[in-house]
């Protein structure tokens, strides 16, 4: 797929902290990161920047040599689908992890890139403080070059080796000529010649709520064309649906496919594989079953919404079976239980007649647009500059430059010469997204002190 921006590929062998180290320098976004071994996960592309350059991250899953790994046929399709990003790639940081040492698979992935013909970097993970740094120089035998001693858990080393990076980045993405940019996959904002990665949304909600119904419905239409991807987990499939906004991915779908039917024996399970999924998602749809009205279950999973950064849409489902008083209820009920949602769309439907779901993808389209607006840089420092003459913060704090860093969801990085209370920070979030209409998208504020502390 071709990208307008330059792209790095983080590739690696399962467990050596590939995501974390995405996690980390994209600056957000807690991912949960699980703990065993061989937990594969989708490819995903992400805009990031550093240095004031804008370039798209790329994981590419737990990369393992074909037919390596206990199930081979799931390894290959991750592998598959991480061979193709790594060719793609303008850089590749292939991630080890210091503990291990070189294992076999290390030295697979190895020999594979020794082969590329653009720049590979090795960050050797986990050295979590100075006493480790030693331990890198095993790996120069991968024969890679210099290898650079990152902790992506602490943040350490990070900063060198995107600088790095940089100085190794092309100005002009490889092979993103515009040609190929207009070929690529239709944009789901509508913007011509801007080809985005694909728009991922999450479908969660309690047991019960309609949400496998609901998803039947979505995928129903014979003209709408579904691939399965491998998820996150073993048991994760991913759902591809080619919709009029363009694919979208649904994130995993594996228990909602009429066939494929799993057990979602407990609330907890079910809370728990919400979380994950949306944390792999862009946007989230959230089902409540309106005959029994948000639940606590809903109320957490909306705030886990909000904090990973994920707009949300809110069905409110069943509605074929309230009467006028319920209606009333509920609406209350949504105002107080949800009333942090702010301006997101609370939509009345009915998963299984199909009643109010036809305007799901008009109100889709415009979460993803919103989502993915960019802010000039000039903008955004007006619009700080007037709020901070308008109201200076505390003891002299200011910021002093600013820039939308991501945009998706908007993230803007702040430079201020000291800490800014929270208070403050919320009161500049607020006067951005007056002042660019960002309605119901989380906008992320991260602050860099200018003195590099
Ligand atoms: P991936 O499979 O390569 O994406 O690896 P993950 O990012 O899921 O990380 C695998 C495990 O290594 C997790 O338990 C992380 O918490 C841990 N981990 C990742 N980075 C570091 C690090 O810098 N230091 C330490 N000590 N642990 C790390
Ligand atoms: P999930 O556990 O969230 O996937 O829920 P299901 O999709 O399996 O739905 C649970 C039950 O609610 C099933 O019996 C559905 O037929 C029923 N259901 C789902 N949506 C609606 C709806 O809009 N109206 C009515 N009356 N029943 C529904």
């Amino acid at each position: 797929m071709a990208s307008p921006l330059p792209t790095v590929a983080i590739v690696g062998r399962p467990n050596v902290g590939k995501s974390t180290l995405m996690n980390r320098v994209l600056g957000r976004r807690e991912a949960i990161v699980a703990e065993q071994p061989g937990v594969t996960r989708d490819r995903k592309e992400m805009p990031a920047s550093w240095q004031g350059r804008d370039f798209t991250v790329v994981d590419t899953g737990g990369w393992l040599p074909q037919g390596a790994g206990d199930n081979a046929s799931m390894d290959a399709k991750v592998s598959a689908q991480s061979e193709k990003s790594m060719e793609g790639a303008d850089v590749v940081v292939m991630v080890v992890d210091s503990h291990a040492g070189i294992t076999g698979d290390d030295e697979g992935v190895a020999g594979r890139l020794r082969g590329r013909a653009g720049p590979v970097l090795v960050a050797v993970n986990k050295v979590d403080d100075e006493a480790h740094e030693d331990l890198i120089w095993e790996f120069i035998r991968l024969g890679l070059g210099d290898p650079f001693p990152v902790s992506a858990l602490h943040g350490r080393g990070v900063g060198d080796l995107l600088d790095a990076v940089m100085a190794v980045l092309p100005d002009e993405p490889a092979g993103a000529t515009e040609s190929e940019a207009d070929a690529g996959m239709v944009s789901v904002s509508g913007q011509p010649g801007v080809d985005h990665p694909m728009v991922s949304v999450s479908i969660v909600g309690r047991p019960n709520a309609g949400k496998s119904t609901l998803f039947n419905r979505l995928i129903g239409d014979d003209r709408s064309v579904v691939h399965d991807q491998p998820g996150t987990t073993r048991d994760a499939i991913d759902t591809v649906v080619e919709t009029e906004l363009g694919p979208i991915r649904f994130v995993d779908t594996a228990g909602m496919r009429r066939r494929a039917r799993i057990d979602q024996a407990t609330e907890y399970y079910s809370l728990l594989r919400a979380l994950a999924a949306v944390d792999r998602s862009d946007i989230a749809l959230l089902v409540i079953d309106a005959t029994v009205g948000v639940t606590h279950q809903d109320q957490r999973l909306v705030e886990r919404i909000d904090g990973a950064g994920c707009p949300i849409v809110v069905l409110l489902n069943k509605w074929d079976l309230l009467d006028t008083e319920a209606r009333e209820a509920i609406a209350l009920d949504i105002d107080h239980r949800l009333h942090f949602l702010g301006e997101a769309a609370v939509l009345r439907v009915s998963a299984l007649s199909g009643k109010g779901l036809n305007r799901l993808l008009p109100e889709l389209r415009g979460v993803i647009a919103e989502y993915r607006r960019r802010i000039p840089t000039q903008a955004v420092n007006r619009v700080l500059r007037d709020a901070q003459a308008a109201h200076p913060a505390p003891d002299g704090a200011r910021v002093l430059y600013a820039t939308q860093g991501a945009a998706d969801p908007p993230t803007f990085t702040l430079f201020a010469n000291r800490t800014l209370p929270r208070t403050y920070l919320r009161y500049l979030e607020r006067r951005l997204r007056e002042a660019f209409d960002l309605g119901s998208v989380p906008v992320k504020l991260r602050v860099r002190r200018r003195s590099g502390e």
